[in-house]
């Protein structure tokens, strides 16, 4: 794979993605995929999806679950990812039947938002939750993958401390610089820097913040690439700085209106060629 092939995150059945044949016509080479629905993630569907792809890789595949809702943050936090305590045990499960389709799909990485990990590491529910993950990445390293997770829900201190206290060589991040404004939990330049060595894959979305007050109570709202706050220029610029050579994955959250969706995709896939090349 070159260096920074652009890719974009797609969807097959849910999920805020794009379908694939939007990444087919604006000639993208490669994809994440939000993982399809159970009856879905078998070898007979992944095998079609794979010649459907002909020859668009598969970088990513990201677990989410029934039940989770981004409505506004106190949702979020109440219904996004393993942090749940009633439904994390089957979530436990549906993460591992992921990683199983993602090795269908040949693909060596499984992505998740982990949720709002509790910041007292002495609590019975955050020291159950490094358990979990432990059992999801020893079942994910028996597919020779790795485990990806989404910022955004926790500053990058939190989430260093979180990767630490784990302790498995195969869970890194996949960076959202747009989420890290949109939950008002850190500049994302500055958290980019801190996590860098961890980082294995990331999003290329931007958004403008909420007004300071209002930081991890509401959200900021989710723009176009380049009309933002994150500076995707400066944004590239630190991806090189910490030695990120992976995909660019594009990300754009308005699966309501898909003509404007692909659109923006469009333009987010010049923009990021043009500084690609001044970059270098
Ligand atoms: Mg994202």
């Amino acid at each position: 794979m070159s260096k920074w092939p652009i890719g974009v995150f797609t969807s097959v059945d849910h999920g805020l993605g794009v379908h694939l044949d939007v990444a087919q016509e604006l000639g993208i080479p490669t994809v994440q995929l939000h993982a399809p629905s159970k009856e879905k993630r078998n070898q007979k569907d992944a095998d079609e999806f794979l010649a459907k792809c002909n020859g668009i890789q598969v970088t990513a595949v990201f677990g989410g679950f029934t039940g989770e809702s981004y409505a506004d943050i106190a949702t979020t936090a109440r219904t996004v990812g393993l942090v749940p305590q009633d439904t994390r045990a089957e979530r436990v499960e549906i993460l591992k039947d992921v990683s199983d389709f993602a090795a269908m799909l040949k693909c060596d990485t499984v992505g998740m938002h982990i949720g709002f990990v509790t910041e007292d590491r002495n609590s019975d529910d955050y020291k159950n939750l490094i358990g979990v993950t432990r059992e999801i990445l020893d079942h994910v390293g028996g597919n020779g993958q790795k485990m990806h997770l989404e910022t955004g829900q926790e500053t990058a201190d939190h989430l260093l401390h979180f990767i630490n206290d784990v302790e498995r060589d195969n869970l890194f991040i996949n960076f959202d610089p747009a989420n890290m404004i949109l939950y008002g939990t850190g500049e994302p330049i500055e958290a980019l820097q801190k996590v860098g060595k961890f980082v294995r894959s990331v999003h290329c979305k931007d958004a403008t913040w909420a007004a300071e007050d209002k930081w991890g109570v509401e959200w900021g709202c989710e723009v176009p690439l380049g009309e933002g706050d994150v500076g995707i220029e400066t944004y590239l610029r630190t991806l090189k700085d910490i030695g990120y050579e992976g995909p660019l994955t594009i990300e754009r959250e308005i699966p309501e209106d898909r003509e404007q969706q692909k659109a923006d995709i469009s333009h987010a896939a010049n923009l990021l060629t043009s500084l690609r090349e001044k970059i270098g």
